[in-house]
């Protein structure tokens, strides 16, 4: 039995309100478009945007002359020969103007001397990041986007909405979603003459990540099972100094590094010695090592026996007088005193957790993707980064490319007369009305928890920073057992009027297990070394894997393309 769905109609569709899901709506609406911006959260509280607190790269140089050939030269580099040029040139060009707008809508950048400063960060020549103050840029990013969208009556909002599959019209081209009211369970179907995905990353398929319960990869599902494919799905970014030990309540597991940009905290191994030098580092009390060197070093020694007793490493502010500290700090020092840490008279541990996604939707430089009437923006996007990300990158990234993606779709949607639901695909949407709407489930004795726990276990096990033949392979059977553990229909609680907790599990594993999948066979496709893609048996970068790889699906198996002739030889 199905449930009468609720149906919505709409110019444009942006599905994910972090920073670029956001801004997408902010411009589809200047584009002259009606937007419907949804999210399986709360409007603009939901992903990553909202919890990051450090910093967003953008040549504005206004403190020391910088231009976005310096931006993308650095973002280049620190990709591994593996950036998307036009993405990255996208990004670069136009982080100004979207600084600059937030900077006039009241974002409160934060200012020395009358203008905007900037600070240092690894891999960028130099002083590139600004910020708002010491814990706040994300929030403030958010709160400055929803203020702008709450004058704009061409925005309807809604929260607690979850996508679970794009749809197509009778002519092949995406003409909206299927998804379902999370609160009161009902089924939910919007046509629209253009959608946006933007749904964030998907660090949550590992156990130690940075992420919300929201970033288990849904987007990545979506275009993937709508036809489109992924690009570089192997490259998934690990945050080195993530916070491990002791109990730190109040703060998010990434604060240490801008602390480290200002002050050069000392990273120290189990035996309090400072080891980075031993992988080419140079850093010399100053915080210069980009992001997938640092991961390795931490890992390597672990591995040696040489680790901090929680299995990570120490980093130390020790050499700090109280005053620096509390200068660089701010109110921070406060939160730290509250946790019973005195950073003058101990280290923490910190260790690499799961943070940003390299790889994603495969999309163009006006963020079409390969599917028409789809378009894409933010962190689902994949490529600009290449094989390895730089620090701020990922909210310029969301602003530029939202900006971006909402101009296309509204110009899109002034081309298509009129969209219902009722043009939708008969096959594509009643499948998919009917998974979200089926009264009579499955599945009620999964553990589906349990099974979420275990895929992270996998994924953090066999599919970390540094990966063989044999941990992927491995992986990939596990992924398989549970794919079919999971079975084709979700479960449904026979009350189920309200939040059915078990029945979202279900859904987030379904798109979970796929994109764990895209990773997993990605990185077993690549057999070399490349930015934060390790293979301990194939250590070496090679110039012939200097390419992109792209996955997408054939039936229901998974399909890796990319691989260079010599790769398939060996
Ligand atoms: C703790 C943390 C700190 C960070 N710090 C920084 C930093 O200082 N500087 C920097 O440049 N980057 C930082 N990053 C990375 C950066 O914040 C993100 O890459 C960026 O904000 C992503 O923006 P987005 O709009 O693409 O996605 P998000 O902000 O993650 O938003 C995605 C939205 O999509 C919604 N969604 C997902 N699936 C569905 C679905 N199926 N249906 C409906 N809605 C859905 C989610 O609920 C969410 O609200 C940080 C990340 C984290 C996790």
């Amino acid at each position: 039995m199905t449930s009468e769905p609720i149906t919505i109609e709409t110019d444009v569709l942006v599905i994910g309100s972090g920073a670029a899901g956001m801004y997408a709506a902010i411009e589809a609406a200047r584009g002259g478009a009606r937007v419907f911006l949804i999210d399986r959260s709360l409007i603009g509280r939901g992903g990553a945007t909202v919890m990051a607190q450090m910093t967003v790269a953008v040549a504005l140089g206004e403190e020391v002359p910088d231009a976005p050939q310096h931006h993308y030269d650095d973002t280049i580099a620190a990709g591994r020969g593996l950036c998307d040029e036009a993405l990255t040139q996208l990004l670069c060009e136009e982080a100004p103007g979207c600084i600059r707008e937030l900077d006039a809508w009241g974002v409160g950048w934060a200012r020395k001397d009358n203008h905007i400063t900037a600070t240092a960060a690894p891999g960028h020549d130099r002083p590139r990041c600004v910020y708002v103050d010491f814990i706040n840029t994300g929030p403030a990013v958010s709160k400055t986007l929803r203020t702008v969208m709450a004058r704009n009556k061409d925005i309807r909002k809604a929260g607690d909405i979850c996508i679970t599959d794009l749809v197509a019209g009778a002519d092949g081209e995406i003409a909206g979603a299927v998804g379902w009211h999370l609160s009161s369970g009902a089924p939910v179907a919007i046509a629209a003459k253009a959608t946006v995905l933007a749904t964030g990353g998907l660090t949550r398929l590992y156990r130690r990540n940075s992420a919300s319960l929201n970033m288990g990869g849904d987007g990545y599902a979506l275009a993937l099972r709508a036809g489109g494919s992924l690009i570089d799905m192997e490259f998934v970014q690990f945050f080195p100094i993530g916070h491990l030990a002791p109990r730190l309540v109040g703060m998010d597991p990434i604060m240490w590094d801008p602390f480290r940009y200002k002050l050069g905290g000392r990273l120290l191994n189990g035996r309090m010695e400072e080891f980075t030098s031993r992988y080419g580092s140079d850093e010399d009390g100053k915080y210069t090592l980009p992001r997938d060197l640092a991961t390795f070093a931490i890992f390597r020694e672990v591995e040696a026996g040489r680790g901090s007793p929680h299995g990570g490493a120490y980093l130390s502010f020790e050499h700090c007088t109280a005053a620096a500290l509390r200068a660089a700090f701010g109110p921070v020092i406060d939160r730290l005193a509250a946790n019973a840490i005195d950073l003058t008279r101990m280290p923490v541990e910190v260790a690499p957790i799961a943070h940003y996604h390299m790889g994603g939707v495969v999309a163009d430089a006006q963020m079409q993707t390969e599917l028409p009437g789809l378009f894409a923006a933010g962190e689902v996007v994949g490529g600009a980064n290449g094989a390895n990300r730089l620090s701020g990158n990922a909210i310029s990234e969301a602003l530029v490319f939202g900006r971006r993606a909402g101009r296309s779709a509204a110009a899109r949607a002034k081309k298509i007369a009129r969209r219902g639901w009722k043009d939708l695909r008969p096959n594509d949407g009643r499948a998919a009305l009917e998974l979200v709407g089926n009264a009579n489930g499955g599945g009620r004795g999964l553990n589906t928890a349990a099974m979420i726990a275990r895929l992270q276990a996998i994924m953090s096990d066999e599919v970390g920073p540094f990966r063989t033949a044999a941990k992927l392979d491995r992986a990939l059977a596990d992924i398989a057992a549970l794919t079919g553990e999971l079975g084709e229909r979700p479960p449904r609680r026979a009350d189920a009027a309200d939040y059915d907790l078990q029945r979202l599990e279900w859904f987030d594993l379904r798109n979970m297990l796929l994109v764990a999948g895209t990773v997993a066979q990605s990185a077993l496709a690549r057999t070399e070394s490349r930015g934060s893609h390790q293979r301990e048996d194939f250590p070496q970068t090679l110039p012939h894997w200097r390419r992109h790889q792209r996955v997408r699906l054939a039936g229901a198996a998974l399909q890796v393309t990319g691989a260079p002739a010599e790769a398939l030889v060996s």
